[in-house]
């Protein structure tokens, strides 16, 4: 499972409501979780909930599925019964469906002001029904489809409309005294983006989803996504991520995860420290590191390992690590906790130490580090 307690926080987090999504707390300082949206047809049961299992394997704790048709709708209860993590229906422009997926027992409803034309007079009726059923609603305001009110008022979609609008709704709930909300403002930008969930957080307690919009293909994607959540969960901004990537679900979730290690917000389990290479590299730095990742895929207990191309930062490095190897001369050293266990010939090197690194893994596990 997740550690409640950060392992190196990057920030203090920012206070915030805490609401529950199924079983998966999000705010008041429960860990960042990590979410996920189905490219499944959602009517399409059975391949859907195949999805979900394949995103659960990856690590996503909160799944979210499109419901824009009866069909799917109709397909939400099976859906949220047989997933082995919580189902977020994701609801445009028909109230009815939002009803539907309260009903079914989704464990949270993500609704568009922007896109729900007639809900401002149903908010009522949705708020009892979510109220009745420990619904918790997502109020996710998207740049491509902001109210046509603050479009004009704003001229396009600025953090300060995006921030308007998401206030607007929840103030609505608020008036029927429903509060189990989390809040997301999408651009596709990460300049505004950062900028309108920081407005955000200053101006509201609801924890906060975070995601860039259409991020793009998986390399900007991912680079758009960790800069922007970067700059946020670095000021302890935002509860809940999801990374989107024209890409399939499970590497968002990869993603969204590795971002959370790298600030300090998870555990890290595998790292691999290693050098670019550079002209004074003694061995093939790249292949070495990705035969070493290779070989140590999967594993679960917190590791890090050094991959050093040369003898000027490699012995370091090494002994930081828990495990290394610094290259030299055809061979290489390889040290466990700081001490050089032995040398073995450049062929030996990844065998060598996905050996020891079983090992080490095996001693951590008997002393309790790890799952
Ligand atoms: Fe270059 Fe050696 Fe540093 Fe690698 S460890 S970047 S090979 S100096």
């Amino acid at each position: 499972g997740v550690p409640e307690v950060p392992v190196r926080p990057v920030a203090e987090r920012r206070a915030s409501r805490r609401i529950q999504v199924g079983p998966v707390p999000v705010g008041g300082g429960a860990p960042v979780s990590v979410q996920s949206m189905t490219t499944t047809r959602t009517s399409d049961v059975g391949a859907t909930l195949q999805q979900i299992a394949e995103l659960t394997a990856s690590g996503c704790q909160i799944v979210r599925v499109a419901c824009p048709t009866q069909d799917d709708a109709d397909a939400l209860a099976t859906i949220a019964r047989k997933s082995q993590i919580p189902v977020i229906a994701d609801i445009h422009f028909q109230p009815k469906y939002v009803f539907a997926a309260i009903e079914a027992g989704c464990a949270a409803v993500r609704v568009n002001p922007g896109n729900i034309k007639q809900f401002d007079d149903r908010v009522k009726e949705i708020a009892r029904a979510a109220k009745d059923h420990g619904t918790p609603i997502r109020i996710g305001v998207n740049a491509g489809s902001l109210d046509r009110r603050l479009l004009q008022k704003y001229g396009r979609a600025t953090p300060e409309a995006l921030v308007e609008s998401a206030l607007w709704e929840a103030s609505l709930f608020e008036e029927h005294d429903f509060r189990d909300i989390k809040i997301s403002v999408k651009h596709n930008d990460p300049v505004v983006m950062i900028e309108a969930y920081r407005q955000l957080a200053e101006q509201c307690d609801y924890p906060l989803h975070l995601g860039v919009t259409e991020a793009g293909p998986a390399f900007q994607g991912t680079i758009k996504s960790a800069v922007a959540f970067g700059a946020l969960l670095s000021r302890g901004i935002g509860d809940t991520i999801r990374v989107s990537l024209s890409a399939p679900p499970a590497e968002e979730v990869k993603v969204g995860i590795q971002i959370l290690q790298s600030l300090g917000l998870r555990e890290r389990r595998l790292e691999i420290v290693s050098c670019p290479s550079c002209g004074r590299a003694q061995v093939d730095v790249y292949k070495l590191a990705e035969e070493v990742t290779a070989g140590l895929e999967g594993m679960e207990v917190p590791l890090r390992v050094a991959v050093m191309g040369c003898v000027v930062n490699g012995p370091g490095e090494a002994r930081e690590a828990d495990l290394g190897v610094a290259s030299g001369n055809g061979k290489g050293q390889i040290f466990v906790k700081g001490e050089v266990v032995k040398t073995v010939p450049e062929s030996r090197i990844v065998e060598t130490l996905i050996d020891e690194a079983m090992k080490l893994a095996e001693r951590m596990e008997q002393d309790g580090v790890g799952p």
